[in-house]
């Protein structure tokens, strides 16, 4: 059974040297524009429950290598739309 209070604690922990360092280099997230997250829509007037983002765990900022990171995920997603698009216009 995994120990969930140490696991936490160390989560924590993590998490304040997360913080320390990305406000250090000052690079906003890139996955959600500096906003910490997104409002997951599930009622029908807009609002529902706030999602933190992962890529900067709430922060609104992200290290350097989590940029380069996101950037080849971005690329390598929009070369896998671009390939279904590529397929679908075959007559
Ligand atoms: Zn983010």
């Amino acid at each position: 059974m995994p120990d969930y209070i140490k696991q936490s604690w160390q989560y924590r922990r993590h998490h304040e040297r997360f913080v320390r360092f990305v406000e250090s280099k000052r690079l906003p997230c890139m996955d959600c524009h500096g906003r910490g997250g997104r409002v997951e829509v599930i009622l029908d007037d807009g609002t529902g429950p706030f999602e933190a983002c992962g890529w900067c765990e709430g922060t609104g900022l992200m290290t350097p290598m989590a940029r380069g990171q996101w950037l080849s995920y971005r690329r390598e997603a929009k070369r896998a739309i671009a390939g279904i698009a590529q397929i679908e216009c075959i007559p």
